[in-house]
């Protein structure tokens, strides 16, 4: 036995006939490693990119105490207690524009938001209370002392991790990373995807159908989904159920990739001759995962090279690929620490037929009733229906151990759309 094999049937409970959704998980996250290849980014080209190492804070951000508010610069030792006190105006301190010189015992100065806080002063006191008449400036009573002030350092402290590596760059990092004032960063290199389909049923847009034939979808989705998540997606085409062919792809997926994906042929009836060839190529587990749809799924490694073998059904690729690949490619690409899909529960308005002892991965609609959110099913559920996952907003998630959703149970949904 190989020592991936070995590995594998060492787990807990592990029996490739039999896998949870949960231990099938655990297993491929458990093995797949970061990449070790970085490079050097402009920050805009980082968008969607894995920091390799810590950004530092070089100063600290902001750089000076300023105003958080639109108002007057005070020394609260001169408000009085009780009753109003009345401070002379002394100037101003826009924001990129300080005052010049110190405020002095019963001055203020005209402070904007961002304006630094000028020496002398230690209280903002916001322009909605203070009564203004020329120079003569009425503040009163009850004022915070250091109120309304954002103070240096507050943000980041120089010196200070501002982002750690394995972090996403998101648009808030960019904005977060030029805030320091840093051009460029350290970032892993794209990690390499190759994808083929297989069958022989198969055809490529742009060909006209013959009979019996269906057009590829998977090589779209799969495109789309490796794009969105920041791979480099290597498209190697529709491969015949043949094993010449398919050997001859998977060893050119091998030598160019750090992961492969294949859909189809990995169902009872189609898996045998896969398998026997796999054992010649690399070292692949055949797997029977407790789930709908998306039960039959290969994993394995082909030289350097981790394979996911999907089901063929278009629904069930890109249920397996979100609840499977999706977390394993993230760390390859180096995202640390990785977080599952968000799942929120909320009612769900339709019954749902289930069996236990599997989980469901249902299509859904999350809508906004009286203020409320809820979630019904889109029309067929059938895992070659890809109308379903377009009509679709989220994936209804019924968990292994439940039955029948009665109207009106709450139900995990996980929203395809994320907030940035
Ligand atoms: P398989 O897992 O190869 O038995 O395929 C299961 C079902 O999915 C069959 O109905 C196939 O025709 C369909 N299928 C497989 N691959 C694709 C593909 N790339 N695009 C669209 N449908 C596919
Ligand atoms: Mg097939």
């Amino acid at each position: 036995m190989t020592s991936l094999l070995k590995t594998l049937s060492c787990a807990d409970g592990y029996d490739p006939e039999s896998l949870s959704v949960e231990q099938a998980r655990k297993l491929i996250l458990g093995l797949v490693e970061p990449v070790a290849g970085t490079e050097r980014l402009f920050v805009r080209n980082a968008l969607g990119r894995v920091l390799a190492e810590d950004v530092l804070a070089t100063a600290n951000v902001p750089g000076h105490d300023n105003s958080a508010m639109d108002g007057y610069a005070v020394r609260f030792a001169d408000l009085a207690a009780e009753g109003d006190t009345v401070l002379r105006l002394a100037g101003t301190a826009f924001a990129g524009r300080a005052f010049e010189g110190r405020v002095e015992a019963g001055q203020c100065v005209r402070i904007m938001t961002g304006g630094v806080i000028p020496e002398g002063a230690d209280t903002v006191v916001i322009q909605e209370v203070v009564r203004a008449e020329n120079d003569r400036i009425v503040v009163p009573p009850k004022q915070r002392q250091g109120q309304h002030i954002r103070r240096a350092g507050e943000d980041l402290r120089a010196g200070t991790p501002a982002i750690r590596a394995g972090k996403l760059i998101r648009p808030a990092e960019l904005g977060l990373i030029a805030s320091l004032g840093v051009a460029e960063v350290n970032v892993r290199r794209r990690l390499r995807v190759a994808f083929f389909s297989t069958g022989d049923e198969l055809c490529s847009v742009g060909t006209p159908l013959k009979e019996g034939e269906v057009y590829d979808s998977n090589r779209y989705t799969l495109f789309g989904m490796l794009t969105r998540l920041g791979c480099e997606a290597i498209d190697l085409g529709v491969v015949r159920d043949e094993p010449a062919a398919l050997e001859a792809a998977f060893r050119r997926a091998a030598a160019q990739a750090d992961a492969i994906l294949t859909s189809g042929g990995v169902s009872v009836g189609e898996a045998d001759f896969i398998r026997g060839m796999m054992g010649k190529l690399g070292e692949v587990a055949f797997w029977k995962i407790a789930m709908r749809p998306g039960r039959p799924m290969a994993f394995g490694k082909i030289n350097d090279a981790w394979l996911f073998g999907l089901p063929g059904n278009p629904v069930a690729v890109m249920v397996t690929f979100y609840e499977f690949v999706r977390e394993a490619l993230l760390k390859m690409m180096g995202v640390s620490p990785i977080e599952p899909l968000p799942q929120f529960r909320v009612p769900c308005v339709t019954p749902l037929k289930k069996r236990p002892g599997r989980s469901e991965f249902q299509r859904g609609i999350l809508f906004r009733e009286n203020g409320e959110w809820k979630v019904r099913v889109t029309g067929t559920q059938g895992s070659g229906v890809l109308r379903s996952m377009s009509e679709a907003n989220c994936i209804i998630v019924v968990e292994h151990e439940r039955g029948n959703v009665e109207p009106g149970e709450l139900v995990g949904v996980q929203p395809f759309e994320g907030l940035v």
